[in-house]
């Protein structure tokens, strides 16, 4: 399934590039009375819901996406973890031993370590990004994000991948300067993610899926999730030795080589295969 939310909080199903609204199905999600279950209720019931969101979908008129704005897949995750630069930059073959160019870059994002982005950075397609600090530079990241499906305490890489729901696009956007990286990719509207989720059974391989972004139409970062350093089960293997991965918490896997600068009225276009391309407007907040 691609599940999307959309316009004031209506949840869709997207089929053949039309979304189907499933909203309806909310209605089977259980009561929940302060304080609130930690996790996000939509994914945390997904397997429950699922049936009806499919019949709801089926009796839908289409939807075209371009007339309705797109909000982040994901409500309500604990938290957003983010990993560094997990690519390498194209090596120089007479730049020294590959291999020791791959362990000293696996070393680093060892020590910089998972960070997080507050929640509140959260965004969707449809509400783009509001640069601020426009004395400074904030750059776009491009990475495939994954979505927790069911608690992940302590799991091993082996297991790590029955534990997520579904990939999205993810915009890691980052103003540059001297603090630390969650200061900085915690402005609002920084932490894009979109256009939709797609479930994990529509993933044939999550690590060997091309992504490409350009601004203005102008190419800047092209790679494929086959060149993450760190992959995806070790990731989750290792944010969660440290803190418990909830249903609805969310993994930027890091970005590849060709971040650059944004400013007001630029339009990135952000594509990945197999969830398909997100067009997100930059203004100034
Ligand atoms: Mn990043």
């Amino acid at each position: 399934m691609k599940i999307c939310r959309f316009d004031d909080d209506r949840i869709g199903l997207v089929r053949e590039g039309a979304i189907h609204d499933v909203t309806e199905a909310l209605s089977a999600l259980p009561e929940q009375r302060y304080p609130y279950p930690v996790g996000d209720a939509l994914i945390s019931n997904l397997a429950e819901l699922a049936p009806r969101m499919e019949e709801l979908a089926d009796k839908a008129p289409p939807i075209d996406p371009a007339t309705v704005s797109l909000r982040s897949p994901v409500a309500n995750p604990t938290k957003l973890v983010c990993a560094p630069v997990n690519y390498l930059k194209h090596f120089d073959e007479g730049a020294g031993d590959p291999e020791i160019h791959f362990n000293r870059h696996v070393a680093k994002i060892h020590e910089v370590a998972l960070f997080l982005k507050a929640n509140s950075a959260l965004a969707g397609a449809g509400d783009g990004v509001q640069l601020r600090h426009l004395d400074r530079r904030s750059d776009h990241e491009i990475e495939l994000a994954l979505v927790i499906g069911k608690a992940a305490d302590r799991v091993s890489r082996e297991d790590a991948l029955d534990h997520v729901a579904g990939y999205m696009i993810g915009l890691d956007m980052t103003v540059r300067g001297p603090e630390s990286r969650s200061f900085r990719k915690s402005i609002d509207s920084y932490a894009v993610l979109g256009p939709w989720m797609v479930t994990a059974d529509e993933i044939d391989d999550p690590a060997q899926l091309g992504m490409e972004l350009t601004v203005n139409g102008e190419g800047r970062q092209k790679a494929n999730t086959r060149d993450l350093v760190v992959p995806i089960p070790e990731l989750i293997e290792w944010a969660s030795s440290f803190y418990t991965l909830h249903p609805g918490d969310v993994i930027f896997t890091g970005t590849p080589e060709g971040v650059g600068p944004v400013v007001p009225g630029d339009t990135i276009n952000a594509t990945i295969d197999a969830i398909g391309t997100m067009s997100v407007a930059v203004s100034a907040a």
